[in-house]
């Protein structure tokens, strides 16, 4: 066993392994902006859950990542390579199109309910800039740990580094130690969609990042980053964050009710809250069990991802355009084609409202009807973009006036 045990996981890991909730807690605490926008994205959520609202996009979507690495580079046993880097995207690649070979571990049972999420990920080729870009910074740092509760990990001016864009790139970021608001070692956490976008992203923990070099088992298999980025994704825990109450949901209705995160790497079946015969889905991403005993989402988790796509999320179905253009160092099919429409797609035709010129029979090649689709679809984000920038300013004026408040209280 390598000696890189310093973090005494077998006794920390049993606690708490993710702290986007903590995260997602304080946002709601401290903005009401974030209040307003989760309540908006889970509407849209749960839209297209009862499926009231159908699913606009089919095939498959690229979104580019950006890899920041935050290391003291003194310690040559903290170095992550470019290589496990890659193995990290590779895992995302194989988890999120349901083409992880352990897939087949997945009860009888439920083998129906497992989803192609049809995305992909790619460290990005160019950089915010417009300049050539392996997608990989390196940061040098000597903070000893990072915190959910400073998030001081994306921000050059707390020892890390600054994000690129976040409406254009996911953001990953990796440290040696991380840390939640009580000083427990965590594994990692996302900010779910509608945070600021100064912190918006996933940040996991060098131990349980990608494949081989620093990552440990029982959480050297990528899946880390594969539960966060379902976070990034608009995914909720699968049971439901009520500490074994069963009355919380991740209200996804095809995932079953469960009392509590489950640990480890347990037999099926598992029953909670009244679940069985079959019990505790705990072999979903979204549950806390180890590496090598997660490996599906389902559909309803899928849904629930494009709603987020489709809503929130909207950049990243124009965002490879940018990011992914020219020679690209990633893996996967050439960059060149726009990434939501491509010509292998199966899914079912949009249920949303029609584009307004209908397409003639047999006269408009696939090419055609997607460009037609992406000017539409870069129309929408153009608008989303405007919007959010002046509720950027009238929230920032909120802000003022409450701070001007906040110096002067009441009866002063
Ligand atoms: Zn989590």
């Amino acid at each position: 066993m390598p000696e890189t045990n310093q973090l005494n996981l077998p006794e920390q890991r049993s606690r708490e392994l993710c702290g986007t909730m903590e995260v997602h807690r304080r946002l709601l605490n401290v903005s009401v902006t974030y209040q307003e926008r989760r309540a908006l994205i889970d509407n849209r959520a749960l839209a297209y859950e009862d499926q009231s609202r159908g699913i606009a996009r089919n095939g498959l979507l690229t979104i580019p990542v950006v890899v920041h690495v935050v290391l003291n580079p003194a310690d040559p046993a903290q170095n992550v390579s470019d290589a496990q880097i890659q193995s990290q995207i590779d895992v995302l690649n194989e988890d999120f199109r349901a083409d992880n070979p352990d897939v087949a571990g997945v009860p009888p049972v439920w083998t129906d309910r497992v989803a192609d999420c049809n995305i992909e990920f790619r460290l990005a080729s160019q950089d915010p800039n417009g300049s050539p870009t392996d997608g990989i910074t390196r940061t040098p740092s000597t903070v000893p740990f990072f915190t959910t509760e400073l998030d001081d990990v994306k921000s050059s001016a707390t020892g890390g580094a600054d994000p690129w864009p976040s409406d254009d790139y996911l953001n990953m970021w990796v440290c040696n130690d991380l840390r939640d608001g009580i000083g427990r070692v965590i594994l990692g956490y996302a900010q779910f969609p509608g945070g600021p976008p100064t912190t918006d992203g996933v940040v996991i923990a060098s131990f349980c990042f990608g494949k081989g070099g620093t990552a440990q088992a029982p959480f050297d298999l990528g899946r880390t980053a594969t539960h966060e980025i379902g976070h990034w994704l608009d995914l909720r825990h699968i049971w439901g964050d009520d500490r074994g109450s069963c009355s919380g949901s991740d209200m996804v209705d095809d995932t079953p009710n469960q009392a509590d995160a489950t640990f480890n790497s347990p037999a099926f079946p598992q029953i909670s809250c009244n679940n069985g015969p079959d019990g505790n889905m705990f072999m979903n991403y979204m549950d806390y069990t180890d590496d090598a005993a997660m490996f599906m989402f389902t559909k309803g988790q899928s849904r629930r991802i494009d709603a987020c796509l489709e809503g929130e999320r909207a950049s990243f179905l124009t965002a490879p355009a940018f990011a992914l253009t020219g020679a690209g160092t990633g893996t996967g099919p050439a960059p060149a084609a726009p990434a939501p429409h491509p010509a292998a797609s199966t899914q079912t035709p949009a249920a949303m409202p029609a584009p307004a010129a209908p397409v003639p029979a047999l006269a408009a090649p696939a090419q055609t009807q997607a460009d037609g689709e992406l000017l539409r679809l870069r129309q929408e984000v153009d608008q989303l973009r405007q919007d959010y920038r002046r509720t950027m300013v009238i929230l920032e004026g909120i802000r003022a006036a409450l701070n001007s408040d906040s110096l002067n209280p009441a009866g002063g």
